[in-house]
């Protein structure tokens, strides 16, 4: 059902309008009615009032003589009233007296007679009671019943017509009603309108023009200025709304692209907002459409109650900030640093930086502080063994050469002394090769020099070698060669193949009491396999892998038995390594070691000749000289050179400096070798050598130096040197090193 208020402006104006007439002139038709048949009412009362006066006047005389018949005639009179339906006539005891009826009702009396003059009406008629009184005696009563049905008629008369002129009216008044109500709804629709059509396209600039300057028109003004006022907020808010949605979209890119885990949950542990690092590491996949994931999900399982009793903290307010891990999709553990922390009554932030490369770098720092205070320690017990290893041979040196000064000491107590002093500084050479070369190899000046080299020959003469060493311990020395003598040449660095078998054997050797030491090689997938094997010691399985570490020495206290500074096998391994090979060893404590090292199984058949030929040069005799020239500064070095000629016929000149030797070589033309010392005072041995070079080319020149540093022997023969050798000097060496620089003729 419609209510009134939400009708429209123009029919609430209509129903007003009508409404008011429908009141108005029914309000007035009403009490003209209402006015018109009272009148009538009294009208009808005051008439037969009259009537009942008159009758009872002209009843005195027949009630006097009681004349019933005259009362009768004048009570008959009574019929000129139409409206008249009954009159009695009553005597002073109130007995009727005369009647009069009309023709067409019954008599009908009346229950009480009342004293004074009465009328009361009753449905459809009006009764009156009028006393007859005569000089204010009573001598009777008039009662006369009137009809009322005239004024009835007469009443639905005026209803009935008043009924229709309203109607008519209340048409009248709709017709200019619904001219005039368009004053006031026109605008206000008006207005209506423009409101509708501003909501429905936001558009706050329209205006709307007033019509009057009444209310309505006020009310314009006032809607235009409120327009005025929005459409001002509206441009501003506009504004605001982009400038918040540009930098909502700046912060927001801030937060997707941060390196930072960051994880919005509700209090269930719910994702609602993931940046794209989580993302990418985590792998939430579409929170909004996988339906609720939980962040506890992407928890190892091992850490999940630990993380609950964390994120219970933080909703109950406490901040959180820890190491800790989360599975990515692969499963794999991410290290990271967690922040968590509540954000507001229903929501929880959770950030974590990936400390997983960190926990790398982490676990390689320690290693390394491990290793470097391992090191540490080793380099203290290096230095300690080195001290050790050093003063041993030292002390024999000085020790036997003090004795030597007693010239009491002859004959075998002499050669004795002697020989210790010899094997003294035999060690001593060696200490200072291995501390050379782990140098060389720490500052990367290790190259690899390759030539065509028998391997046979080196098993054999490495045989030779320490055969006399392991007769003397008592140990058996086997040695075994799978190739042919004329197979065997391969290309590689002779040099250092040498120098590790020779630590190999030296060790086994040093570290077998009683049995055998076997050692040789064989062919096994392109490689030339060496193997030492001995039945000595052994090494215990955990140290198996470190004595290849530098320092490494299999017992590291002072209690050692064996001499040794732990250099040996880190120089061979990483000289191993160079040839590209690889080198490991078997052995059990008590039982035996076996060392394997392999290098390429590179062949040189086209030099094999040549260079078994090369290997087998060596020094048969001494040579045939007659003067040598030997630049040398030192009197010490000088007299050792001077002693390895004393059996010989040949005449030995000395320069001290570069420039002398020069100057010897100019003006004696005799002078078959110079032996030329490189660290000279006034002029080196290069510069001396390539001057003497230029003077007399085909003159031999044998540079000898104490550096023994990679590339000096390059040097040397750039500077024009025909031969090399390194300090200290053994007698075989340069004499083997003369006889190849000679002409054949002088040998
Ligand atoms: P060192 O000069 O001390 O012998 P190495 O580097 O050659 O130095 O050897 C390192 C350590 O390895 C030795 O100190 C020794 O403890 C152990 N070792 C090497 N060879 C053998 C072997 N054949 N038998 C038992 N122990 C060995």
């Amino acid at each position: 059902m419609i209510r009134i208020k939400d009708l429209s402006i123009k029919r609430k104006l209509l129903l007003i309008i009508l409404l008011t007439n429908f009141i108005t002139i029914g309000a007035g038709f009403a009490f003209i009615i209402i006015n018109n048949y009272k009148n009538s009412k009294d009208q009808l009362v005051k008439d037969h009032l009259l009537d009942a006066k008159l009758i009872g006047d002209y009843c005195v005389a027949p009630l006097t003589f009681d004349d019933k018949r005259g009362a009768a005639e004048i009570l008959s009179k009574l019929e000129s009233k139409p409206d008249i339906i009954s009159g009695i006539l009553y005597d002073a005891k109130k007995s009727v007296f005369a009647t009069y009826i009309s023709e067409f009702t019954e008599q009908s009396e009346p229950d009480t007679i009342p004293s004074e003059t009465y009328y009361e009406f009753t449905e459809g008629a009006c009764m009156i009671w009028e006393p007859i009184k005569y000089n204010n005696e009573i001598y009777g009563f008039v009662f006369l019943k009137a009809s009322t049905s005239a004024i009835q008629l007469e009443l639905t008369r005026q209803i009935l017509f008043s009924a229709l002129l309203l109607v008519i009216l209340l048409l009248v008044a709709l017709l200019f009603g619904n001219r005039f109500q368009r004053i006031i709804s026109t605008p206000v629709l008006k207005l209506a309108s423009i409101a509708d059509q501003i909501s429905r396209s936001k558009d706050y600039s329209i205006r709307t023009k007033k019509l009057a300057n009444d209310e309505i028109g006020k009310l314009y003004d006032a809607f235009n200025e409120m327009l005025d006022i929005i459409f001002v907020n509206e441009k501003e808010r506009d504004h605001a709304i982009r400038e918040l949605e540009i930098s909502e979209k700046k912060f927001r890119s801030y937060i997707e692209s941060s390196p930072t885990v960051i994880l919005i949950t509700n209090n269930e542990m719910e994702l609602e907002y993931v940046n794209n690092t989580a993302n990418e590491l985590l792998q939430t996949g579409d929170i909004t459409q996988d339906g609720p994931v939980k962040v506890i999900d992407f928890v190892p399982m091992d850490l999940r109650h630990r993380f609950s009793t964390m994120f219970s903290s933080v909703i109950s307010g406490i901040s959180i900030q820890m190491e800790f891990k989360f599975l990515s999709l692969k499963q794999n553990e991410i290290d990271v640093i967690m922040h968590g922390k509540k954000l507001s009554a229903d929501q929880n932030i959770i950030y974590c930086t990936n400390i997983t490369r960190l926990k790398v770098i982490e676990k390689e720092l320690i290693a390394a502080k491990d290793k470097a205070e391992e090191s540490d320690r080793l380099k203290s017990s290096f230095l300690a063994n080195m001290s050790h290893e050093i003063r041993t041979p030292m002390n024999g040196i000085m020790g036997f050469a003090e004795l030597l000064k007693n010239r009491d000491i002859r004959g075998e107590k002499q050669q004795e002394y002697i020989n210790i002093i010899q094997k003294s500084g035999k060690r001593m050479l060696n200490i200072i090769n291995d501390l050379i070369d782990i140098s060389k190899i720490e500052a990367g000046q290790v190259k690899v020099s390759k030539s065509v080299t028998n391997i046979n020959q080196i098993v054999d003469d490495l045989y030779q070698f320490f055969l006399p060493e392991a007769r003397g311990k008592g140990l058996k020395l086997l040695q075994s060669k799978e190739l042919q003598p004329d197979d065997s040449n391969i290309i590689t660095d002779s040099a250092k193949v040498i120098q590790v078998l020779t630590n190999l054997v030296k060790n086994a050797i040093k570290y077998t009491n009683t049995g055998q030491v076997i050692f040789g090689y064989e062919i096994e997938n392109e490689m030339v396999k060496f193997y030492v094997q001995d039945t000595g010691i052994g090494i215990k399985e955990s140290l198996q892998k470190e004595i290849f570490e530098r320092f490494r020495q299999a017992e590291l206290d002072f209690s050692k038995e064996y001499e040794g500074a732990g250099l040996g096998l880190s120089i061979s391994r990483a000289f191993i390594e160079m040839l590209g090979g690889n080198i490991w060893l078997e052995s059990e404590i008590g039982k035996g070691s076996t060392f394997y090292f392999t290098i390429p199984y590179q062949q040189e058949k086209s030099h094999s000749d040549h260079s078994a030929k090369k290997s087998k040069n060596t020094f048969t005799g001494q040579p045939k000289l007659s003067k040598i020239l030997i630049a040398e500064d030192d009197d010490t070095s000088y007299l050792l050179i001077e002693e390895c000629f004393l059996s010989n016929n040949v005449i030995l000149l000395r320069a001290s400096t570069g420039q002398t030797a020069v100057n010897q070589v100019k003006t004696d033309k005799d002078i078959d070798v110079v032996l030329m010392d490189i660290k000279m005072p006034e002029m080196n041995g290069f510069e001396a050598t390539s001057i003497i070079k230029k003077i007399r080319p085909e003159l031999p020149v044998i540079a000898i130096t104490a550096f023994a540093l990679e590339g000096d022997s390059e040097k040397a023969y750039n500077a024009g040197c025909d031969g090399y050798l390194a300090k200290p000097i053994k007698k075989e060496d340069l004499l083997q090193s003369i006889s190849k620089v000679l002409k054949p003729g002088k040998q």
